[in-house]
This record gives C-alpha cells, structure tokens and sequence, in this order.
C-alpha cells in the first residue's frame, strides 16, 4: 500500500529554527522544502536593488513591477536546502543579509505582496509532500495541511543563533543590531493587519529554547507519525 502524503506548516517568530526543522522534515520524508520567507525576501532585495526603499519607506511603485518577478528554487546540492533564483540570479547569499532582514517585514506587510506570493506558495504544495515555513502558512497559505507546528525560543538563545549564523557568513554586525532586528521583524509581523503571525488552534507548539536539533526532529517526527498511522 503507498503512503499517505500530508503538506507540513511550520510557522513561528524569527530565528527560531524554523527552516533547519522543515529542512530535516523534508529530507527525512523526501518531502519538498519551500521556504516562504526567501520569498518575501528577495522581494526585500529586488525592491532595494531598483531603489524602491527610502529610509524606512516602501516606494509602492514596486506594485508595478511584481508582473516582473519570478522566483524559483533551485537545489544546492554543496550546501543542502535550496536557493532562492530570482529572475534568474542566485540571489540567497544576498537575500540573507541583515541589509535584507532590516526592511523584509515592511514589505512583508504589503497585503498585494502577500496575495502575489500567497498564490504561488499555494501551487506549490497543491500536490501534496511540501514542507513549508513561515509566518501564516498553517493560518492562510496552508489552512488544510495536515500536520502544523509552532515554533518558538527565548530571545536570548534565538539572537545567539542569529548572530553565529550571520557572522559565519561574513556580515558584520553585532549582537544588538541582531536583537535589535528580531525585535522589530516581530513587531511588526504580529502587529501587521493582513495575516498576522498568529499561531494557528490545531497548531503543535514546539519550544526548542532547550532542545538539540535531533531533540526537536524526533519529537516532529512523532507528530508526524501521528498524522500518517
Ligand atoms: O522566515 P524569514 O525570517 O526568512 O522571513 C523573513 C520575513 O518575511 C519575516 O520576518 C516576515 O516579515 C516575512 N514573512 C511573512 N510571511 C511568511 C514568511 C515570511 O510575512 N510566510
């Protein structure tokens, strides 16, 4: 008999380890992984590149140009995971910068910006055996998925890992501008009108604040099993 497949939503505050959770889920299940925040991302950074970000202001001329965005993922098979190709150019090295992180949440506020990209994440797990992060996946992109998880940490422990990742990719920065920015990106995307980062009813809470990533993927992968018996 062939396998149930389910599509998996994972949401949560940021740097929470929402994405090496998903990451391992879909390698695991030979699942697809797609991470929805990428998206707003390079968004973020095609906005910045064509100098539609004054200060802390969206230029909305950038509503005239989404008929000009494509995104795609593309496996990296150094590296793991996918990165993020936006009309064409690897752009993840860029879309990871702090440079990024610092504008993404007011774009990501933008309700055409989340119908555009809502409608492409949604195509992408019609078929089922998608793993997806974000912030309204289990609430609006994916309202069906079978199996959902809210991820959360302490601040402390999640800026810490924020910080380690950033510098180990070569940006300069400190921990407060970390602190500073998982801060406000929460802010803003609690306090945001069109689909807050809420956590959904029949969402599983997973507080990984004193957890190892093999701790937090085998009790994900209970749940999981869960969902399939
Ligand atoms: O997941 P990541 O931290 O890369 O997401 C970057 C930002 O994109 C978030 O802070 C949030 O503003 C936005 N986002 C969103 N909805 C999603 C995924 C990300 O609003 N589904």
């Amino acid at each position: 008999m062939s396998q149930k497949v389910i599509n998996i939503a994972i949401d949560g505050f940021s740097a929470t380890g929402k994405s090496t959770l998903a990451k391992e889920l879909a390698a695991k299940l030979g699942y697809r992984y797609i991470d929805s925040g990428a998206m707003y991302r390079g968004i973020t950074y095609f906005a910045q590149k064509h100098g539609l970000v004054n200060g802390e202001t969206i230029d909305l001329e950038l509503l005239n140009h989404l008929d000009k965005i494509s995104l795609e993922f593309h496996h990296n098979s150094k590296r793991g995971g996918s990165d993020l190709i936006l009309n064409g150019e690897n752009v993840e090295e860029h879309i990871r910068k702090l440079k990024v992180a610092k504008h993404v949440s007011a774009v990501a506020a933008i309700s055409e910006i989340r119908k555009f990209l809502v409608h492409q994440q949604k195509m992408m797990a019609a078929q089922k055996g998608v793993v997806m992060d974000g912030r309204d996946i289990g609430t609006v992109v994916l309202p069906d998925a079978e199996l959902k998880i809210f991820v959360t940490a302490r601040e402390a422990v999640r800026t810490n890992r924020r910080f380690l990742e950033l510098t180990s990719r070569g940006d300069k920065i400190t921990k407060l501008e970390v602190e500073a920015n998982l801060r406000q990106r929460d802010l803003l995307d609690t306090t945001r009108e069109d689909s807050p980062l809420v956590m959904a009813e029949d969402a599983k809470l997973l507080d990984n604040s004193e957890m190892t990533r093999e701790q937090q993927l085998e009790l994900a992968m209970k749940w999981v099993a869960e969902k399939l018996s």
